[in-house]
């Protein structure tokens, strides 16, 4: 006989099972709860899009979409791509929805899977999870403040602690260029140091990226490197000075981290990661920043913005570090186990009156005995089982028996429900 191919869900992705995946609902529902008290209000694009979105949207330079993308032709001959990150689509619907009609600014947040044909390994997956939040259409510094202060709140609700906040302005199209000159002269000057092979490469693509390097050359040389904020106009100096005075009002309390980049042109001013406060740990819980270039980049008219993103899968192994994961228990569960063919399918009407009355419901399985759906009804840790055979029915009470006290009684269906919410 021949063997059956063993079917597994694809590399880099996983299953989400019971009772993690109630772990997942609680955290994306606490998530959710805080954006809404913002009031941001939720939003869903399509898991595919238009390949060009993201060519865009993203930069052809990056790593993203150089190499991370999965994007494949359709049978209609369409390249499309599965998204790797949440703001471009945002932006694209921005656009196309006519939300730049409506009054400014937009607040939106979304919540779901995202796409990197990453190499799999601890911590990175190729279906990954972000929660993330876009502030659309004002350009002030209290927007870029309120920004942070919702990441912050968020990963504070869950309880997680030793956090720091991350900053850094990269100025804008008006002071960038002079900055980036600056800093090309430094790592021309030293030349002979950078022995990256990649940098030397971003030397003339995208220096930017070779201040947030992890490579310890890189890293020893950059130090010394001129900072962009040394070199802000006006206009981004105020902006700056101000997201640093407001950020103090709120009492959160940041360090500026001038390696703190983003190698994209839309990118503006603001640039922020949170980060666990341990040594060695550089695992990033949440990024984000301002994107003043990217609407007007797609198509739009020139449109301020700012938003940030967390990954799920980094919240729970950060909250799992520290012990803050609690697998729910449902305190009230009741099953219905049943005697006969009539109480059998009296059981499916009766499980509905309960769950009426919010009382989680399960009718043990057909045709076992008495013993065996008891038995299981212990397996799954009801806390109640309800008990019907012909008499019951004839008399329309039932037998409630508590599998904590292991009292038994009978009852009519009223007092029951009224027995098991107490
Ligand atoms: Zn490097
Ligand atoms: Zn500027």
């Amino acid at each position: 006989m021949k063997n059956k191919p063993k079917l597994q869900n694809p590399r880099g992705t996983f299953d989400i099972l019971p009772p993690n995946s109630y772990i997942w609902k609680h955290i994306q529902n606490n998530l959710s709860n805080i954006a809404e008290l913002f009031g941001y209000s939720p939003i869903a694009t399509p898991i595919i899009e238009d390949s060009r979105l993201f060519a865009r949207g993203v930069g052809e330079v990056t790593d993203i979409v150089e190499k991370e993308t999965y994007t494949f032709q359709d049978r209609g001959g369409d390249l499309l791509s599965l998204r790797p990150e949440g703001t471009a689509p945002i932006c694209r619907s921005y656009l196309q929805n006519g939300m730049h009609n409506l009054p400014q600014p937009i607040r939106l947040y979304y919540n779901g899977p995202f796409f990197r044909y990453d190499r799999p390994q601890a911590g990175r997956y190729r279906q990954l999870h972000q929660f993330g939040a876009e502030l659309i259409g004002d350009s002030s510094s209290t927007t870029d403040v309120e920004i942070i202060q919702l990441a912050w709140n968020i990963l504070h609700s869950l309880g997680i602690k030793n956090i720091k906040l991350l900053i850094n302005s990269i100025g804008d199209s008006n002071c960038r260029a002079n900055y980036i000159n600056h800093l090309k002269k430094y790592l021309t000057e030293h030349i002979n140091l950078l022995s990256h092979k990649e940098c030397i490469n971003r030397l003339e693509t995208n220096p930017l990226r070779i201040l947030d390097c992890k490579n310890e050359s890189c890293i020893n040389l950059t130090q010394n490197a001129p900072t962009s904020i040394d070199f802000l106009c006006e206009d981004c100096q105020g902006h700056w000075n101000k997201t640093k005075s407001l950020l103090g009002d709120l009492a959160i309390q940041y360090n500026v981290d001038t390696t703190l980049v983003r190698g994209l042109d839309y990118y503006t001013k603001t640039v922020f990661e949170i980060v666990p406060d341990t040594e060695g740990q550089q695992n990033t819980l949440a990024a984000g920043g301002r994107y003043d270039g990217l609407i007007e980049q797609l198509g739009g008219s020139s449109t301020p913005a700012v938003g940030f993103a967390m990954g799920i899968e980094r919240t729970i192994e950060i909250m799992q570090t520290q012990n803050l994961l609690d697998t729910p228990k449902i305190a009230k569960k009741l099953t219905i186990a049943h005697v006969g063919e009539e109480a059998s399918q009296y059981a499916m009407q009766l499980a509905q009156s309960f769950r009426q009355k919010s009382i989680v419901t399960i009718v043990a399985p057909r045709n076992r005995s008495l013993k065996s759906q008891l038995r299981f009804a212990n397996s799954i840790l009801s806390s109640h089982v309800v008990i019907i055979g012909e008499s019951e029915i004839h008399n329309q009470t039932l037998l409630l028996r508590n599998l904590n006290t292991k009292e038994q009684q009978e009852l009519d269906i009223k007092s029951a429900i009224n027995q098991i919410s107490k």
